[in-house]
């Protein structure tokens, strides 16, 4: 087949899209929003509600498979797509409830955040008796760059919260030397491949860093989250991009969350990887042979444009092994992400003592 559909309308989709045209596949995006920043690099795009039962059925009839850069997509229209999607939607089912997806992992014998379910005050009395305080109270489901969520510092900062009205999970808060994914592409046969782990530096719930090389915590523990993830991955019967993301402890990894698609984390990939993670994700969805993912330079730094105006950005054109990515979003806003730059270093490496 020749059409690849995407379901999500933002930056991962449009990066996907560009590199689906390299391999001369025609591509339509599917996204409910106007101004989709796929949908301007996409050769067709259905604007519709996801609920929107015809224009789903319409636009399966026009592809011969269907992937998705948005873990929140509901799954339940999408029946018309049953035959098509890649990966299977169950990845989506797991990833889209924090509790059933940390249930999951723990039954793998993945290490997770002590965790509560929590959907009333009592139930967050309770929680935070046995798993203490700090803590971080999170919607189960649609959260993204850490939306709908909610530090508690203290059992008196819990007393009187307003709950959100929709089921949620308790976390311990986890003291980490850093962070790191684990990104991995699994193809239609099983095959497994995995990208380097970048540190990653958060601020405020979102990511606005990936380095490479990781500092020593997050290298020594790679191979460890790598055994999880790829369970997480054989487990799901995965095929294309799969991320998760963890916390490097003093006691070694602990389990974050899994993001089923490709990751904000593995942007370096462009110009950093032999192959990058979205045309390995083409590849895969495709039935294609994946590509080398070796690094190939020794430093890279990924930097995410947040809030800012992208033609402010611009000044990194002159930067010599900066490469500068706008996503075509016009009207900057808090936390919105604009775009990112790799900055691709040669420095020799000191060889080791
Ligand atoms: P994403 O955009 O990655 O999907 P999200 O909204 O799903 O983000 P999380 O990954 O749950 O949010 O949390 C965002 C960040 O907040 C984490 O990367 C980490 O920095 C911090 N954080 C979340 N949960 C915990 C925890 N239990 N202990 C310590 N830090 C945490
Ligand atoms: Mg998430
Ligand atoms: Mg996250």
């Amino acid at each position: 087949g020749s059409t690849i559909g995407i379901l999500g309308g933002g930056q991962l989709g449009r990066m996907l899209a560009i590199e689906a045209a390299y391999l001369g596949y025609r591509v339509i995006t599917y996204a409910p929003e106007a101004h989709s920043v796929a949908a301007q690099v996409s050769n067709d795009v259905f604007q519709n509600k996801w609920n929107d039962s015809a224009a789903m059925a319409a636009f399966a009839a026009q592809c011969d498979v269907v992937t998705w850069e948005f873990e929140n997509v509901p799954v339940e229209p999408l029946a018309p797509l049953e035959s098509l999607l890649a990966p299977h939607p169950r990845a989506l089912e797991t990833a889209q409830d924090r509790l059933a997806e940390k249930r999951f992992v723990e039954q793998l014998g993945g290490r997770t955040a002590p965790y509560a379910s929590v959907e009333t005050t009592a139930d967050l009395d309770a929680a935070i008796d046995r798993i203490g305080a700090p803590g971080i109270l999170k919607t189960r489901r649609d959260g993204y760059d850490g939306k709908g969520q909610w530090r508690i510092e203290s059992r008196h900062d819990a007393d009187g919260i307003a709950l959100p009205g929709t089921p949620c999970i308790y976390e311990g808060l986890v003291t980490f030397e850093a962070e790191f994914s684990v990104i991995l592409v699994r193809g239609q046969n099983g095959e497994i491949r995995f990208w380097d782990s970048a540190e990653n530096t958060h601020e405020g719930g979102i990511l606005t860093r990936s380095t490479l090389p990781p500092c020593k915590a997050v290298a020594d523990q790679v191979e460890a989250a790598r055994e999880l993830a790829r369970q997480v991955a054989d487990a799901l019967e995965y095929t294309g991009v799969l991320t998760a993301e963890f916390f490097a402890t003093a006691d070694g990894p602990v389990f974050n969350e899994i993001a089923p698609r490709v990751h904000n984390s593995g942007h370096w990939t462009i110009e950093g990887a032999v192959t990058s993670q979205f045309a390995n994700h083409i590849r895969a969805i495709c039935g294609l042979p994946l590509g080398d993912t070796t690094t190939t330079a020794p430093q890279i730094e990924m930097e995410n444009i947040i809030g800012k105006a992208a033609g402010t950005a611009t000044d990194l054109l002159a930067e010599s092994g900066a490469h500068l990515h706008l996503y075509g979003k016009t009207k900057a806003r808090k936390g919105r992400k604009m775009g990112h730059v790799t900055r691709i270093g040669h420095d020799p490496v000191a060889p080791a003592e």
